[in-house]
């Protein structure tokens, strides 16, 4: 069955449920050492059982059956905090247990809701109180014996490790999804290359190093020949699979340091560094060729071609934009040319002008 409340605050419960077990668990010693010296009745240590090794699995299983986990959760965590303030005024606020289970109780509301679930949380505590003063009358107990101190140690220990635990590992989830998400958005999706704005980002981190570093470098321009008609005839799904693959064949011929992007629809762009016209020229033809030898048995009149306008760095060009008009100049020339071949860019360098 497809569970539709992912989104919903699933992961919330599950990321509370062990951290409830070992605070409640221990908390119970606290409570436990706090009350005994008042000798409840049994039903009073009854409740302290339940609330201290039952509650947690009860809550956590009435928060995942909920059509809203995440409020129900919510609702919890101040049940929760109810029944902190229920065994403080139960044991007469003795200090150091009350200190410690209200204490660890708030730190807890405030990593998971904030100011909000922090301030709704004391309110639950102060509501607690007063149904325990209720129930068991007023008392003020101040002095703590060596028992309750060392009752009330696990709790000050273990718990906020537990939850220091929780925030890492929520913390290092969200540095993960944050890298997904930003691959993601740098990413085209049909083929898995540059989307057209990382890839003109890169373009210009690379026109500046040419213009640091006098290293040579070549950018392509390539376009499918009249993919309006593969798409035409073959359908769109076609169409998209040719996109796919010749992206997978840009991938295949490219070096570790080549930048390949998609630039919009049927064109695709490449930064080629550390690369001179003849070296960049061989390889294009080199695509070109592949692609043109491609053959797919099941749509055996599929022909592709490609037209590729290239463009070499040089110092006459100003800008990133005038470098990639170039190629666009070029690819433009080798359409009109008959199509299916690979063109250079022909930069007519103005001689500086000596006064
Ligand atoms: P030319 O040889 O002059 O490049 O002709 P062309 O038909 O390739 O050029 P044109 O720009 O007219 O057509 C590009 C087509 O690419 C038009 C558009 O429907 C199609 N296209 C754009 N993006 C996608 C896509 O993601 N998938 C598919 N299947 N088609 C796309
Ligand atoms: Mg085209």
């Amino acid at each position: 069955m497809i569970d539709n409340r992912s989104g919903k605050g699933l992961s919330f419960v599950r990321r509370i449920y062990v951290p409830r077990i070992i605070g409640m668990g221990i908390g119970l010693l606290s409570v436990m050492a706090a009350m005994a010296p008042l000798h409840p009745a049994p039903w009073v240590w009854l409740l302290m059982l339940f609330n201290g090794l039952v509650w947690p699995h009860l809550a956590y299983q009435w928060a995942i059956r909920s059509p809203a986990p995440y409020h129900a959760e919510q609702r919890n965590l101040l049940l929760d905090s109810l029944g902190g303030g229920f065994w403080a005024a139960a044991f007469h606020f003795n200090p150091l247990p009350t200190v410690t289970i209200l204490s660890m109780m708030t730190m807890n509301n405030v990593s998971a809701g904030g100011k909000r679930l922090l301030l709704r949380g004391v309110l639950a505590q102060v509501v607690g109180m007063l149904l325990a003063l209720a129930l068991f009358g007023p008392g003020l107990q101040l002095q703590a014996t060596s028992l309750q101190v060392y009752a009330c140690l696990p709790m000050l220990t273990l718990y906020p490790v537990a939850l220091g635990w929780v925030c890492y590992r929520l913390a290092i989830k969200l540095a993960e999804h944050k890298g997904r998400l930003s691959a993601l958005s740098r990413t085209d999706s049909l083929t898995g290359l540059l989307n057209h704005g990382s890839w003109k980002d890169l373009l210009l981190l690379r026109f500046q190093m040419c213009q640091q570093q006098r290293t040579p470098a070549v950018i392509a321009l390539i376009d499918i020949d009249h993919f309006k008609a593969i798409n035409d005839t073959f359908g769109h799904v076609v169409g998209d699979c040719v996109l796919r693959q010749l992206s997978l064949e840009i991938r295949h011929l490219l070096r570790a340091d080549d930048l390949a992007g998609r630039y919009g629809g049927d064109e695709f762009c490449l930064i080629l560094p550390d690369t001179d016209q003849h070296q960049a020229g061989l390889a294009m033809e080199r695509l070109r060729q592949q692609v043109s030898a491609y053959r797919n048995p099941q749509l055996p009149e599929l022909r592709i071609s490609l037209s590729i306008g290239l463009s070499v760095y040089h110092e006459s060009l100003k800008t990133p934009e005038q470098w990639l008009e170039d190629a666009d100049k070029a690819l433009y020339a080798a359409k009109h040319q008959g199509r299916n071949q690979v063109n250079f860019a022909h930069r007519e360098v103005v001689p500086l002008r000596l006064a």
